[in-house]
């Protein structure tokens, strides 16, 4: 086991609603560094699943009329059914209702902060918005309401356990400011510093059981269930069998990189490293952390109207057209925008008239005039391609291949095979041989990116005839 190892998680989702746009985004660019990692030869270890153990499933299950099991096994068959439609390669799909799978460790990971004198009980009163599954502090509403979810918090007075998080401001920032903890953009390691220069409050990390709650109990204490984040975040090592059976644990932690959105950005690089520290478990390396994605430059919302849901897109373009608009038109640091007919002028433009077009033309070159199929070779991955998707970059990576596929356009313009096979059949046939080989060399780049098309394609240059029309035209 000489090779590198590399681990990537995604957030687990909430079951309570449809997985939108913005959680396509995370899972496809992760899906593509992924695969990136596995065609280095590395040991790859990829991990998704779904935060169930909330107040907000129970609310959502109980207005669909169905007992929370049923409504959680349904809702969490359909995220499965949206990642098979994104071609989606984890390794593991966590659900933290699993009590075999996920609540050993996180109740092990729980005994350890105890033990190190991290967990004590105390009365708490405080607004909870149940959106955030979260206490907010007064100074974060406006109006009275939550800003995010437009509700009122309900003020609650209870006896809960804490976690003693202030204690471990200090190591926190020291670890992220030297970058052992790397926070991903800048812009996100800036406001994540200046958060803990104000200081780390301890949190509540349990919540009184209750009739209708479901949740984790808390080890010795029947009377409380685990806060939903503490319980979640524990879902990174508990599925490496952590307090179960730890060897995937020994192989793989740390996790290499923990993608995440802003709006997750406190739990991970604060009170994640909070609790790993305290259970003197090694940190994460990497915490990337992307925007949201926005339709005509505003907050997606039913009210307005503009929500874009992912499965019309997958029904209307196909798999490879969807992960093609966010590896390449979303930035991975900034909030991205997508519309309707943005997407259909992309489709067109970069799809059906780029590669679907190249991969047509030089295809039926070779078809028609060589006698065979051309050997095609493995060449290594450029250095500007490596780097970008080194660096969670995969916009970047995606304009290269873009570039490369319209250098291969221009030189079939320019040199004109079609006549040059006339006047010199030999020199001709060279020259499209060539241009096989360079499509292999872009097709080669395109199979973390778009897998399905990339196969596809090397299927047809192994059989020397055209694909089938790979991205047809949409008027
Ligand atoms: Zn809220």
């Amino acid at each position: 086991m000489a090779e590198k190892k590399f681990f990537l998680t995604t957030p687990i989702f909430y079951p309570n609603a449809n997985l939108h746009l913005g959680h396509a985004y995370t899972t496809v660019l992760s899906d593509i560094v992924v695969r990136y990692h596995r065609l280095q030869k590395e040991r790859v270890y990829f991990l998704t699943g779904a935060d169930e153990n909330t107040q907000k499933i129970v609310i959502a299950a109980r207005e669909a009329g169905k007992p929370p099991q049923k409504f959680l096994d349904a809702r969490v068959e359909g995220f499965k059914k949206l990642f098979a439609d994104l071609n989606i390669s984890y390794n593991q799909f966590i659900r933290t209702s699993d009590k075999e799978v996920h609540w050993p460790g996180a109740q092990k990971l729980w005994q350890k902060l105890a033990e190190a004198g991290d967990i004590y009980k105390k009365e708490y009163e405080g607004l909870y918005c149940v959106g955030h599954e979260a206490f907010l502090t007064s100074k974060e509403l406006i109006n009275g309401k939550c800003p995010e979810h437009g509700t009122s918090p309900e003020r609650i007075k209870e006896e809960n356990y804490f976690f003693r998080l202030s204690k471990y401001t200090s190591e926190i920032k020291k670890r992220i400011e030297f970058g052992e903890l790397r926070v991903i953009p800048e812009t996100r390691k800036n406001e994540i510093l200046s958060l803990l220069e104000e200081g780390l409050q301890d949190v509540s990390f349990s919540r009184p059981k209750t009739a209708s709650s479901i949740g984790i109990p808390v080890p010795d204490d029947d009377s409380q269930v685990m806060y939903v984040w503490c319980d979640a975040l524990s879902n990174y090592i508990t599925a490496l069998g952590y307090g179960r059976d730890e060897k995937l644990f020994a192989e793989f932690w740390p996790a290499d990189v923990h993608v995440i959105g802003k709006d997750i950005l406190r739990f991970h690089a604060a009170i994640w490293p909070g609790m790993l520290l305290s259970a003197g478990l090694p940190l994460p390396k990497t915490l990337f952390v992307h925007g949201f994605i926005t339709s005509g430059g505003k907050k997606m919302s039913k009210t307005l109207g503009n929500v874009i849901d992912p499965t019309e897109l997958l029904q209307e373009y196909g798999t490879d057209a969807v992960r093609y608009y966010l590896a390449r038109h979303v930035s991975p640091f900034e909030d991205g925008d997508i519309t309707h007919e943005g997407f259909k002028s992309i489709y067109n433009g970069d799809l059906a008239n780029g590669l679907g077009n190249l991969a047509s033309r030089v295809m039926t070159l070779a078809q028609t005039h060589l006698p065979g199929p051309v050997k095609v070779e493995f060449v290594p991955y450029p250095k500007e391609f490596t780097d970008a998707l080194e660096k969670f970059e995969v916009n970047r990576a995606t304009d290269y291949v873009w570039g490369r596929i319209g250098e291969l356009d221009k030189k079939i313009t320019e040199t004109e095979p079609f006549k040059l096979i006339k006047t010199d059949p030999e020199k001709g046939k060279s020259l499209i041989s060539d241009l096989v080989r360079e499509l292999a060399a872009v097709d080669l780049l395109l199979e973390p990116i778009l897998p399905g098309t990339s196969k596809k394609i090397i299927e047809a240059i192994i059989a020397n005839k055209k694909p089938e029309n790979l991205f047809p035209r949409k008027e």
